[in-house]
């Protein structure tokens, strides 16, 4: 009989191009998958109910991926240091295998989970799945530290050799029945469902869980999109970007065969414009590969800012601006919009993150920290990296050589919703305004009223002067 090698799934919910996966397949035909549900991670407060829905889901079509292959995927509930090893001692399997991850809270997960197995002598084998490239690969030439400005970075990391996309998982053998008692008696359950754990979102998602929609998304994006990614990119009326962001976060596709994918689209295109979209959208997975290994090496990033500057800020944190904001109701339709396609799907385009983080930080002076737990608790592609990443630059607390940043709402929407299109999408009680008001936010008094809509909460340009001012004080000081 063949040892059995069990399998722990985290952030890559897919039999396709997956690292691990692969090596546990070549090592033995007897994989046994299993995913934790993990109390420390679920918790509602936390969670976005899209995301944890789509979570739920994703676990949904892999378990179904696995029955097609002959095999199958197990569920616990439980602390990971306690159901993994109880769970592989009943199955008495040799070794456990598993892809890591960058998070601080996972990195200490992940010891404590391999110092109690090895303690019941079964072996541990870890691998990088996640990255293109893993933490440690990407170093500065100069002194081999890691980098802490984007641009060489992506230089570096652009020029290094790509792994192709790891073998697909088949021909897997099923546990017989008297594994399966085993297997139940170690807290084996049946998937909840999302309401059960209580994440209610009856919104959809704007990709299907599983792995099929987001290769079809990839393949329809790179034989399409890409090659215009550089001029719609920054259009949220568009759908100018792969939206691939929160298959990315839980790994339902693997990114080797994303970049495999981009890797084919540049080699047929003839233009420069057609490169340099594809080439944009690189430097995107680059982005998302820069902020893992920045919380990799610094993991006091998920706790305050890394600029000290930022340390003690006087941030303002009125509640009542905050509650606008969060609501879509703050009077500014750009920033309105935005968080109103955030509140109802789960997902917002990138420009209008940007938008609405300077915003919160800029112009109604408080802290990111908040506004970063805000989106964890709506997006359903929230992933602590690129989160935390998004927000400490729009702060101008992180990694950003440019000091201070600050969006005007206003010339922001006459430049990148011209003719007012996503506004009125999201802001249908704006709809008869005129696009010149809409853009501009100059809407008369009257008007707002008539329309039901808020008057602008304050006055950007005397918060960009206070704001200015609080900088200059708090670097002085
Ligand atoms: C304040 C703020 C918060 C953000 N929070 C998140 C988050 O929680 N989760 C998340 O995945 N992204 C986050 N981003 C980054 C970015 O907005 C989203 O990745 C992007 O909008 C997702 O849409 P897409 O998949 O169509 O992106 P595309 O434009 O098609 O980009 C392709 C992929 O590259 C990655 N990517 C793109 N832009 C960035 C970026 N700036 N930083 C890191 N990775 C990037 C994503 O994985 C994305 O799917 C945030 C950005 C800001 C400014």
């Amino acid at each position: 009989m063949a040892d059995i090698i069990l399998f722990w799934h985290r952030r890559d919910l897919r039999i396709s191009d997956n690292v691990g996966l692969a090596k546990a397949r070549q090592k033995s035909a007897k994989v046994v998958s299993v995913f934790c549900l993990d109390p420390g991670i679920l918790k509602i407060d936390d969670v976005a109910p899209a995301r944890g829905a789509y979570l739920i889901r994703c676990l949904q079509a892999l378990q179904d991926n696995y029955k097609e292959i002959g095999g199958q995927l197990l569920f616990l509930h439980d602390s990971p240091s306690e159901g993994i090893p109880r769970l592989a001692e009943a199955l008495s399997a040799q070794t456990v295998i598993w892809n890591n991850d960058v998070e601080p809270y996972a990195k200490k997960r992940d010891k404590a989970v391999k110092a109690a197995l090895q303690e019941k002598g079964i072996a541990v084998e870890t691998f990088w799945d996640q990255l293109l490239h893993a933490p440690g690969e990407v170093m500065t030439k100069s002194s081999d530290t890691p980098y802490t400005v984007y641009t060489p970075f992506w230089k570096n990391w652009a020029q290094q050799d790509k792994d192709k996309p790891a073998e697909n998982l088949e021909n897997v053998e099923k546990l017989t029945e008297k594994e399966q008692e085993a297997a139940q008696k170690a807290g084996a359950i049946a998937l909840p469902s999302p309401s059960d754990l209580g994440f209610e979102w009856d919104n959809g998602f704007i990709l299907e869980p599983g792995e099929k929609a987001p290769r079809d998304r990839l393949a329809y994006f790179c034989d399409r999109a890409i090659v215009d990614y550089d001029e719609q990119r920054n259009f949220p009326s568009e759908d100018g970007t792969s939206q691939l962001s929160a298959p990315l976060k839980f790994g339902t596709i693997g990114i080797r065969t994303v970049w495999e994918a981009t890797q084919k689209a540049l080699e047929n295109t003839r233009s420069d414009e057609a490169r340099n979209g594809i080439i944009g959208w690189q430097k995107e997975i680059a982005w998302r590969e820069f902020y893992q290994h920045a919380m990799y090496f610094f993991p006091e990033l998920a706790n305050g800012p890394y600029r000290d500057q930022f340390k003690d800020f006087p941030w303002e944190n009125n509640e009542d601006y905050f509650q606008a904001w969060c609501e879509g109701k703050t009077g500014y339709p750009i920033v309105d919009a935005a968080m109103r396609q955030l509140n109802e799907t789960g997902w917002m385009h990138n420009r209008c993150r940007m938008i609405v983080a300077s915003f919160l930080t800029k112009d109604l002076i408080i802290n990111w920290q908040w506004g970063e737990k805000y989106f964890m608790q709506r997006l359903y592609d929230g992933d602590l990296s690129s989160n935390n990443g998004g927000w400490q630059w729009s702060a101008s607390s992180g990694m950003d050589p440019k000091p201070l940043r600050i969006f005007n709402p206003a010339s922001q929407a006459q430049k990148y919703d011209p003719e007012g299109q996503y506004i009125r999408q999201w802001l249908p009680e704006l709809s008869s305004i005129d696009t010149e008001y809409l853009v501009t936010g100059k809407i008369a008094p009257l008007d707002r009223e008539a329309c039901g809509y808020p008057q602008p909460i304050v006055d950007h340009k005397q918060r960009q002067r206070r704001f200015k001012a609080l900088y200059k004080d708090n670097k002085s000081e």
